[in-house]
Formats: structure tokens, sequence, C-alpha cells
């Protein structure tokens, strides 16, 4: 029987990718479900391709365009978030690929988990906001949740056949971004459109800002921690500016395992979707003398104060991951709409967690509350600076 996929994100890069990893497979794979946030046309185009029962636009307003668009065709289309967290709990979904931007992921992933659905996680801010809830939650429900990230793929990869043996160290490897190696004073001016141009990974607009400033490796760390079941101490990220180590296990003995290939996101979604198979493609290979060497250096966090940040927040727990999370959503849309500079987003972030109020044990109301608090005092934060 094929393994019946729904998308949460489908217009997304991810979600795209992950539609041609289907699209080779269609023996193994079918699309049930479909939804976007805002992308109407691409969401149609994906639906008339791959047929699936149903499909979602988050944004209300654009259902009837929608629906109107698909009318010819034997496919459902409901509108809003309240759907979203409904067509993942359906019967003929085997396999919830969580694909979208940011906290939005949140409640659909929940949902999802409650509903006894396996999860292929592409959407790290979920257990960056709620990883203790999520974790709780999948284990409650005999979950598993399969990474997409490329890190955690390379990770998992590693752990396979080792769940017996404890992890004493995971080292996160990190490509440093399109600004490695700058100086405060470079980075005081840089545009959007140079943040915009990351070396090695192409992806959508977001996590290439976060991965500019390292925030998503600082999301990355506190997504292994629970993944992993691992505290943010064992986990040391290390600037790999080649991204084809993804990273690496040390275990007790001091042995190291490391998962390498070419960066390209479709290996990892390949791997969540069709694990515990490995797939055979024709994806270009990996070539040693394309790269005579690989090179690692500490990351500085002096001037990518986010990493830090992240470090201190995964520590204090609580909501301040949440807090950390809200923060940086509104400063990367605030820069990627040049209301703000590069450097600034730190500096908000790091006065938004001072602000907001600190939940030592938040249940999931307390954390969607606390999101909606420190997106308005970081809102304030942003208009009283400029
Ligand atoms: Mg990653």
């Amino acid at each position: 029987m094929k393994k019946r996929i729904a998308i949460l994100g489908s217009t997304g890069s991810i979600g795209t990718q992950a539609l041609e990893v289907i699209s080779q497979n269609q023996d193994i794979f079918e699309v049930e479900v479909l939804t976007a946030n805002n992308n109407v046309d691409i969401l149609i185009q994906q639906a008339k391709a791959f047929q699936p029962n149903v499909v979602v636009i988050a944004n209300q307003e654009k259902y009837s365009f929608v629906s109107e668009a698909l009318k010819d065709e034997p496919i459902k289309v409901y509108a809003g978030a309240d759907a979203l967290s409904q067509v993942v709990q359906m019967d003929t979904v085997d396999l919830v690929l969580t694909a979208m931007v940011g906290y939005s992921g949140l409640l659909p992933t929940y949902n999802a988990i409650k509903a006894k659905k396996n999860i292929a996680l592409a959407n790290k801010e979920t257990m960056v906001v709620a990883g203790e809830i999520i974790t709780k939650a999948a284990i409650e429900n005999k979950v598993e949740i399969l990474p997409v990230d490329s890190e955690h793929s390379a990770i998992f990869q590693c752990l396979v056949g080792e769940f017996m043996n404890p992890i004493e160290k995971i080292y996160l490897t990190c490509s440093g971004g399109p600004f490695r190696g700058k100086s405060e004073k470079e980075l005081q001016n840089v545009t959007v459109d140079k943040a915009l141009n990351h070396p090695n990974w192409d992806m959508g607009a977001k996590i290439t800002i976060d991965s500019a400033t390292l925030m998503n490796k600082g999301f990355e760390m506190m997504e292994a921690c629970w993944l992993f079941g691992l505290p943010a101490s064992k986990i040391e990220v290390i600037i790999h500016p080649q991204s084809i180590i993804h990273s690496i296990v040390q275990f007790e003995d001091g042995s190291m395992k490391a998962q390498m290939g070419l960066p390209d996101m479709k290996l990892p979604i390949q791997y969540a979707l069709g694990f515990p198979q490995r797939i055979k493609n024709d994806f270009p290979r990996f070539n040693f003398f394309d790269y005579p060497r690989l090179d690692f250096e500490p990351p500085n966090t002096k001037i990518f104060r986010n990493l830090a940040l992240s470090f201190e927040a995964m520590k204090m727990g609580g909501n301040m991951p949440c807090i950390l999370n809200a923060a940086n959503e509104i400063v990367v849309e605030a820069f990627l709409n040049r209301k703000i500079a590069f450097l600034q987003m730190p500096e908000i972030i790091e006065k938004a967690m001072q602000k907001a109020a600190f939940i030592k044990k938040p249940t999931l109301d307390d954390l969607i509350q606390s999101n909606s608090e420190t997106r308005g005092i970081t809102t304030l934060l942003i208009e009283n600076k400029n």
C-alpha cells in the first residue's frame, strides 16, 4: 500500500521539493492533502498535478478563487486555520510533512500528533516554541517524529542501530551563512539582498535570514535537544563552510559518526518520507575531488549574538524559547521590509526577552499567549527604534 502524505506548506521550498521526490516515486507515495498559506497559483497547479483528496488555503479570503479554479476536479477545498488543524486528523493520512514557516506550524503539528499521525518535521519552530509539550505528546500517542532538517536527519541516520548507546556529544555543523568571517563593522549596513544570498542552500526567505544571523543554528540546537533528549551543554556548533558533513554524533567511547552528502534538501526529505527504507534515486553524487578539503572553525557568538541568545533561552527553559522565536519572527519580517538593520535584529530580540513575562512551566495556552504578547512587545520596540 502507498504511503499517503499530507503536506502542510506545499508551495514553499521544502513542500515543492517534497513533491519532486513524490513525483519520482509514485509507486511508494500518494499525496492526500496539500495546504498553503497564500500562494494560490502554485497550490492550484500542484492540486491539478497531484490530485490530492483535499486542499486547504489558510488565507480565507482566497477560498473562492481556489475552489473556483478546482471546481472541475474531484478535490475538496477548505480554508482557514481550523481546517488546517482538522485535515491532519483524516483517517486517510499516514504521514504529515510539516513544512510551513514559523510559529504557524505549532497547532497543526500538535493536532496531527494527537491524531496519532507520524510527523516528518520540517518546521523547527514547533520544537523551539513547544519542544517539551510536543515531545511528550509524541510519546503518549506513540508517534514518530522524523526529522527533515538536514542536520537532524544526519544525527538520526548516525543513530540507526545505536539506540542503546548514550550520546556523549553532538557536533551540529553550520555553513556560517553568507556573512561568515565578517566583522561587526562590515555587518552594520548589509542589505537584504546580500543576506538572502546563501552560499550553499537554496531556501525560503525567513530561514535564509535566520541562517545569515545564525538564529537558524540556535533553533536547530534546541530542535536537537528535544529530538534526541539531550541538554544544550552536549551540543556544540561547528562552522563547516562546505556543508558536506551534515552533523556528527560522538559516542561514549569517543568514536564519531558523521553523515555526509551534497547539500540538497531532497535527500533528507526523501529519507524522512521513506523511512526506514532508503530509496534509489539519480540525484547528483558527491565527488571528492570537487572538495579537496573540508574546513572547520568555531562560530563567533559575539558578532552572531542570536546563537548565544538561543543557548541562554534554552538554559532558562520555560517559555523563553517561545519568546525568542516570536521576537525573531517579528524582527526578520522588519529586516526583510527594510525597517531595521541587520545588527538590530539580535539587539531587539534580547530586549524582548527581558520584557516578556517569563513562565517556568508553560501550558500550550500559555505559549500561545506568550507568542502574541512577545509579538506586540517586539513590534513596539521596532517602532520606538525609528
Ligand atoms: Mg538545517
